[in-house]
C-alpha cells in the first residue's frame, strides 16, 4: 500500500553530536529513499563548500528578499548570520511521495512543526556532556572558549529537547543511523499517516462484500 505523502523529517543537534556524520551515512546506504533539503545561508562559503551542495550562498539581501516573498518554510539567524529552509523543494518532494529531511537548528525545527505538526522531529544527543566537550575538543579546530561557547549554547537548547518526537543518543555510529532508518520507516506505518489507503481498502472491501 502506498503512503500518502512524503516525510517532513527534521534532524537537530547540539554543535558535536554527529547529525552530520548521521546523515552523510544515511544517505549512503539509502541514495534514494530520502533527499536531503539545501538551505540558503547568509554565511560565507568555507573552503570545499559549493554553491547548490551544502547551501545556495546568498547576500543579506537576497536572503531578505526570500523572507519577504514567502519562499522560506522556516529561518533563523544566529552569529549575524541567517539560514533558511527553501520551501518550494520540500513542497514538492512530499506532495510526489517523497521524504525529505531538513538538517537544522532547534528554532528552525520549532516553525516547522508549528506549520506542519506531522512533520517527523528526531534530536541526535551524545551519551553525555562530558563526551560532547571531548568530541569538540577532539576536533583540534576550535579554542577552548569556543568549545566554552557551544556547551553553553547546547545547555540552552537542552531545554527544547522535548519538543522533539525522538531521542538519538548517538554512541555508535552505525547504530545511530540504522535508529534514524527505522523510525522513519515505523513512522511511515502510521495510521493516521495512511488515511488514503485505509479508506481505499474499506471501498474495496465494500464493493467485494456487496449483495453477500
Ligand atoms: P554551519 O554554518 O556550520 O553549516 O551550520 C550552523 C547551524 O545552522 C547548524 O546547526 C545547522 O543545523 C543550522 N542550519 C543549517 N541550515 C539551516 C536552515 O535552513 N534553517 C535553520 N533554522 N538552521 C539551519
Amino acid at each position: 500500500m502506498e503512503n500518502d505523502k512524503g516525510l517532513i523529517i527534521v534532524l537537530s543537534g547540539f554543535s558535536g553530536a554527529g547529525k552530520g556524520t548521521i546523515m552523510k551515512h544515511l544517505l549512503k546506504s539509502h541514495p534514494s529513499e530520502y533527499h536531503l533539503s539545501i538551505s540558503a545561508t547568509t554565511r560565507k562559503k568555507r573552503p570545499g563548500e559549493q554553491e547548490g551542495r551544502e547551501y545556495f550562498f546568498k547576500s543579506k539581501e537576497e536572503f531578505q528578499s526570500m523572507i519577504d516573498n514567502d519562499e522560506l518554510l522556516e529561518y533563523a539567524s544566529f552569529n549575524d548570520r541567517s539560514y533558511g529552509t527553501p520551501k518550494s523543494y520540500v513542497e514538492e518532494l512530499i506532495n510526489d511521495g517523497k521524504d525529505v529531511i531538513l538538517e537544522i537548528e532547534v528554532q528552525g525545527a520549532l516553525q516547522v512543526k508549528e506549520k506542519f505538526p506531522e512533520a517527523l522531529l528526531l534530536f541526535v544527543t551524545p551519551p553525555s556532556a562530558a563526551v560532547l566537550k571531548e568530541r569538540l575538543l577532539g576536533r583540534g579546530t576550535e579554542e577552548p572558549e569556543v568549545v566554552a561557547q557551544r556547551m553553553a549554547i547546547s545547555s540552552k537548547e537542552s531545554y527544547l529537547m522535548d519538543n522533539y518526537d525522538y531521542l538519538i543518543i548517538n554512541d555508535m555510529l552505525d547504530d545511530s543511523v540504522s535508529k534514524v532508518h527505522n523510525i522513519i520507516q515505523c513512522e511511515h506505518a502510521r495510521t493516521t499517516r495512511n488515511g488514503d489507503s485505509i479508506k481505499k481498502m474499506q471501498e474495496e472491501l465494500k464493493e467485494f462484500s456487496k449483495g453477500e
